[in-house]
């Protein structure tokens, strides 16, 4: 059994990272760059009015009130093409270029407009109201670095400075089976002693969130040969195969030798995790391979520990964790003596400002519905436990 620390170091050495493909900017979210993104202009282009008002020399304005000669206008995407000269002004819009000769905006509530001339109530200072032209990015800067995941809060970023196309990893093709003779489809109704596939469908979201694209191939029982056939056919056309049930002790717990049987390099198989120990990682042919357990909560655990790397890495993503902090814990929360544990838990803040952690209440690791409102795991490092009020570290969902 070796430490999730170690497990983690061989999930990096051994994950391959796949190679990079263009694809179109509208296809990008979630994607992880593969280029550095550069500025090809400066931000902004020129100098930007924030005000609709008058553009002027902040001078004239000194002893305002102050009457200007009106001499233009500029409206964004239609500039003025003069040059502003001493007691004139020019009507100036929003996102307009601030004409040449003019040094700052007075907005239009302290302005008033009539034949021909303006009025500019109160003075307005030198650089008032004007975002100068690379104020906030200079060209040629880099601007998103290669590693980052394309997210709605940061697509614009390439989209204004023309990546029509984007150089991205390639999404790891992953192949979800759910393994266990109890195993039904979640259309069907179970009998008494079977049980609706739930686990597919969570572990196809999951990966999908980290980027990769799935399958969800038929379950198989627990009966060596369907299951060696299954695997050996996922990993032919998979970046990663993802098993779920089978990894435990139990008389019919079959996917390491399934594995096994095909030739399989075991990387590790037992893990000091709570829930999650008997969790494989292997390479099976040219793909990837994880055996997670078949309860559902730990199937999730062990993805958000192990696998998210995993995809992350594949994909050569700078972030291959999942966030992490601190919190106070509300409630007690016992560890185990010889793994770490991770609890699921909602998050609250109090009055004073503080992040609490309040560990759900719940049936342990087979209860997914107590697990579904888990906003963080809390990690109880092994051979301890937490008191009610003490700082812990948490593993943001
Ligand atoms: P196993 O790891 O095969 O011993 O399974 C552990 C528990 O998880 C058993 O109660 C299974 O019925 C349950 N389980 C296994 N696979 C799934 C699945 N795909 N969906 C929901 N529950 C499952
Ligand atoms: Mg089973």
């Amino acid at each position: 059994m070796i430490t999730i620390s170690t497990a983690l170091d061989i999930i990096e050495r051994e994950t391959p990272k796949l190679v990079a493909e263009r694809v179109a900017i509208e296809d990008s979210v979630g994607r992880v760059l593969a280029e550095d993104v550069v500025a090809d202009t400066d931000m902004p282009p020129f100098d930007r009015s924030q005000m609709d008002g008058y553009a002027v020399r902040a001078a004239d304005t000194k002893d305002a009130p102050a009457v200007l000669r009106l001499v233009g206008e500029s409206a964004a995407g239609r500039g003025w093409k003069g040059r502003l000269k001493a007691g004139e002004a020019v009507r100036i819009m929003t996102g307009a270029p601030l004409p040449a000769g003019a040094d700052a905006v007075q907005k239009i509530e302290l302005t008033s407009e009539a034949d021909g001339t303006v009025t500019i109530n109160e003075p307005t200072a030198k650089g008032r109201f004007i975002v100068s032209k690379g104020k906030e990015v200079k060209r040629g800067a880099t601007v998103l670095r290669r590693g980052t995941r394309i997210s709605p809060a940061n697509i614009s970023v390439p989209a204004a400075f023309g990546y029509a196309k984007l150089k991205v990893s390639k999404r790891p093709r992953v192949a979800i089976l759910a393994t266990g003779t109890e195993i039904v489809p979640v259309a069907k109704r179970p009998k008494p002693d079977q049980i609706r596939n739930s686990n597919s469908l969570m572990l196809a979201s999951l990966c999908q969130s980290a980027g990769a694209e799935t399958v969800i191939l038929p379950t198989v029982g627990d009966k060596l040969s369907d299951l060696t056939a299954a695997i050996a056919s996922a990993a032919k056309t998979s970046d990663l195969v993802i098993t779920t049930g089978g990894v435990s002790v139990g008389k019919y717990d079959l996917t390491k030798e399934a594995v096994a049987g095909l030739g399989a390099e075991i990387f590790f198989e037992k893990v000091k995790l709570k829930p999650g120990k008997p969790t494989v990682f292997a390479r099976v042919k040219k793909a990837y391979f994880f055996g997670l357990p078949g309860n559902p909560v730990s199937a999730a655990v062990t993805f958000h520990l192990l696998v998210r790397r995993a995809l992350m890495l594949m994909q050569s993503a700078s972030a291959i964790e999942l966030p992490s902090g601190f919190a106070v814990i509300e409630g007690e929360a016992k560890g185990t003596r010889e793994r770490d544990s991770y609890l699921p838990a909602t998050l609250a803040t109090d009055a004073e400002g503080r992040l609490l952690a309040v560990p759900l209440r719940w049936h342990g690791s087979s209860d997914f519905i107590g697990f579904a409102s888990a906003d963080a795991l809390v990690k109880i490092p092994a051979g301890g436990s937490l008191a009610s009020g003490e700082v812990c570290e948490v593993l943001f969902l």
